[in-house]
């Protein structure tokens, strides 16, 4: 077993450090944020993901984990040192590094033995070579310190489970070393490990998560051609996902990606390869595509309206996507500031996200319009005169289509998760418009 210091509490840094404290690693999770730590101290997640607070729990009854803003006594006698800090997205698309190179300083001014660093953040090809040398540039002590690749693919709402059960661990390396080190670190987990050089690992990584944008965004092209031609995009996708070519995953179309990843993945991807002098028109082209799918509700709105202004209009849902409490480039925050702009009202419903929201957005008052988070669909509903639907969380698809006629002044809904059958609601007489479907009227 290994002692690890993990850099960075958030989706991609908790969960990893719970998780290898969960195989039996004596794990130290750092964070620059105090409030963070002591909350994660009292056995609270700052994270909303599903059996994330049992484990820390656990382990930290158990003395394998534990949470510091004290980065050199964590680092300082590592076996490895795991970075899962965020590089958000630059105005001109790049990744912003600066907090990886605060932590690879912070490193070099702590380590007091050979240790492996280990960038689990999703870095622009090349990064672990520069953050190689810019360790041992600033090195106090005589200690070797290599870098090594190690990309996460977990997805939040299910990162425990993507972490616990992987389909693969991508392990970029220079050396025996510090490839056997990884392998054994990763050996209780009992997964398949790809090991390739640092640069391919960073490559994966891009490639990866620009494919599945690319997937979305293909997917949403075809359902709005759809709409234009009277096809169905559930029944084509249904009819696509049998050739396994293909694949069955990844094939809904609705209102656009979201999140911290894809998003700033493919724009960070377009901006290296127009930095090698490449035009990466695949991956332009599925940025460009979603960018226009995020309004989409709000256009169809628009265009059977006369205006907002005064309306009572129900949203249900605010993060990206369902499990998660991330509204990070959320389609929500696109289509609420045009809702307000217009003078609506909104009553938002979203199980964990709304607090984040209401940072953002606080209850009453918004500019021409107002903003009111209640606790259920239903109440959410009563008297609207139109319905947003955003985030496919459990409890809005557990709402029937006759409590849209019921409970609404106007059953007027546009659906960007095509949670409903298009029939079920024009029976239950809803209007209801969703993404690459006919509309019920
Ligand atoms: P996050 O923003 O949720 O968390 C980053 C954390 O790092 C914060 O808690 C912050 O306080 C902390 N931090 C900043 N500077 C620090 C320092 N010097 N020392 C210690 N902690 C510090 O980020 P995230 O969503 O977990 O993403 C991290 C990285 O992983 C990104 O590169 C992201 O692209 C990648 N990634 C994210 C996901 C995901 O689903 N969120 C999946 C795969 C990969």
């Amino acid at each position: 077993m290994y002692k690890i210091a993990v850099a960075g509490t958030g989706y991609v840094g908790l969960v990893a450090g719970v998780c290898f404290a969960e195989k039996g690693h004596q794990v130290t999770c750092v964070d620059i944020d105090r409030n963070k730590v002591n909350v994660m101290k009292s056995g609270i997640s700052p994270i909303y993901e599903e059996g994330l607070e049992e484990l820390m729990q656990k382990n930290y009854a158990e003395g394998r984990l534990d949470y510091t803003i004290d980065y050199q006594s964590a680092y300082k006698d590592a076996d490895a040192i795991f970075i899962g800090v965020g590089t958000p997205e630059q105005p001109d698309g790049s990744a912003n590094l600066s907090y990886i190179a605060t932590v690879a300083r912070q490193i070099a001014e702590s380590v007091e033995k050979d240790c492996l660093v280990v960038v689990k953040s999703t870095v622009p090809v090349g990064t672990n070579d520069k953050v190689e040398q810019f360790i041992n540039d600033f090195l106090v002590n005589d200690v070797r310190v290599e870098v090594a690749s190690n990309p996460e693919f977990l997805a939040q709402g299910s990162a425990v489970h993507d972490t616990l059960y992987a389909e693969r661990v991508i392990i970029g390396t220079e050396s025996k070393w510090a490839e056997e080190l990884l392998m054994n670190i990763y050996e209780p987990f009992h997964l398949p490990i790809v090991s390739v050089n640092r640069r391919s690992a960073e490559m994966i990584k891009y490639a990866s998560n620009d494919f599945l944008a690319l997937k979305i965004s293909y997917m949403n092209d075809i359902a709005n051609l759809c709409e234009l031609v009277g096809a169905d995009i559930q029944d084509v996708a249904r009819g696509m996902s049998f050739d396994e070519r293909i694949g069955r995953k990844f094939l809904n179309a609705g209102i656009g990606y979201g999140g911290s990843c894809f998003p700033k993945d493919t724009k960070a991807l377009e901006y290296i390869a127009k930095q090698n002098g490449y035009e990466l028109k695949t991956v332009t082209a599925a940025i460009n595509v979603n960018n226009e799918q995020k309004t989409l509700l709000y256009k169809k709105a628009s265009k059977r309206l006369i205006t907002f202004n005064g309306l009572k209009v129900a949203v249900l849902g605010l993060t990206f996507k369902p499990g998660t409490d991330d509204l990070r480039e959320a389609a929500s925050l696109e289509n609420v500031p045009l809702l307000l702009e217009q003078g609506a009202d909104i009553y938002a419903f979203d199980p964990v996200g709304a607090e984040n929201f209401a940072k953002v957005y606080p209850e009453g008052k918004n500019g021409k319009g107002s903003i009111t988070y209640v606790s259920s669909p239903e109440d959410a509903l009563k008297n609207a005169n139109v319905c947003f639907i955003f985030t496919e969380w459990g409890e809005v698809k557990a709402v029937t289509p006759e409590t849209y006629k019921k409970l609404m002044r106007t059953s007027l809904v546009f659906d960007g998760r095509n949670i409903y059958k298009v029939d079920e609601m024009g029976e239950a007489g809803v209007e209801y418009h969703s993404v690459g479907r006919k509309v019920a009227i």
